[in-house]
């Protein structure tokens, strides 16, 4: 049987002489502060194993990895309408570009990028309140992590708000298109709260769990999703989960991943495990480097990539 806490303090050990190469994200004074030298992993199995090293059990701002969470909410809410908003092509651009948003008169192309996310967003705010659309969403990841103080970082949300200029640009131009039912305030109000969660990377190795036990979470008992939804999440998630960074990831690491400009990445190992690590330097696709390099690490020791061994 593979060891998996062997692996596990094996690629923390190699990667110590690496930590801080990267650059950590700046647009935000929150993300801009976070020591560049952290670095936390944990792998929760199936059968309910939990593997961890370094900082896995400090709170760190998830980003664009709850893109997972409010997609899984919005399939939950509205089916496979969820795909006459916004498409489930990779992108091959940026996190925000909005360049292929013209050309797609307003249908982003892919739920992970921020114009997905944010059409995403106005679907979960559908009969709600932004309020309570945001309380839907952390109780959501609670149950997912079983953790009740898993909670939204206010002064992220708040930073995010204050200097989301492109994101505002992104938001009214698919209202322009009448492609948000929802006025663009409450939906990046919405948008901005999921990206501001704050977890560790227990927690979120344990939230993802059911992404990698067809739609179960095997520690509650609970289906979360059909198999069929889980298997789609993650053919979503290898895709376009690192946006433009996508196929090197597939390249390298071979796992359905989702990566956050805080640093972190869900990753998932189907049938076997859910992985998250977190690193805060980024590489110039803005996913965590060394974060990269330490799944790159566990798919070739593991033998994990779902492209064989
Ligand atoms: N809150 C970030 C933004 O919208 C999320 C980007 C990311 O994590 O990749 O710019």
């Amino acid at each position: 049987m593979t060891d998996l806490q062997a692996i596990v303090d094996e690629i923390h050990g190699k990667l110590q002489s690496r930590l801080g190469e990267g650059k950590v994200a700046d647009y935000i004074p929150q993300l801009a502060h976070v020591d560049p030298k952290r670095f936390g992993m944990a792998v929760v199995t199936v059968d309910g194993q939990v593997h961890k090293a370094g900082d896995c059990d400090e709170p760190f701002s998830i980003q664009s990895i709850s893109k997972v969470f409010t997609l899984t909410l919005a399939l939950g809410k509205h089916g496979e309408t969820t795909w006459n908003r916004v498409g489930k092509e990779p992108s091959g651009s940026a996190f925000n570009s909005i360049v292929q948003l013209e050309h797609e008169e307003g249908k982003p192309r892919n739920p992970f990028i921020n114009a997905g996310a944010i059409a995403v967003s106005d679907l979960v705010l559908a009969g709600h309140t932004p309020a309570e659309a945001i309380g839907e969403i952390v109780r959501f990841v609670r149950y997912l992590a079983e953790d009740e103080t898993i909670a939204i970082d206010p002064a992220v949300a708040k930073s995010e708000e204050a200097t989301g200029y492109r994101n505002f640009a992104l938001a009214n131009f698919m209202r322009s298109f009448g492609k948000l039912s929802h006025p663009v305030e409450h939906v990046l109000g919405v948008y901005f709260h999921h990206c501001a969660i704050a977890m560790t990377c227990s927690q979120l190795a344990r939230s993802g769990l059911f992404l990698a036990a067809n739609g179960r979470n095997p520690m509650t008992g609970h289906t979360v999703v059909s198999s069929q939804r889980a298997r789609r999440i993650n053919a979503l998630m290898l895709t376009c989960g690192h946006y433009d960074g996508s196929g090197d990831f597939a390249y390298r690491v071979g796992l359905p991943g989702k990566s956050g400009v805080g640093g972190g990445i869900l990753a998932v190992a189907p049938g076997k495990a859910s992985i998250a690590v977190w690193s805060p330097g980024l590489n110039h696709n803005g996913n965590s480097l060394i974060g990269s390099l330490a799944l790159e690490m566990f798919a070739d020791m593991t033998g994990w990539s779902v492209f064989g061994h």
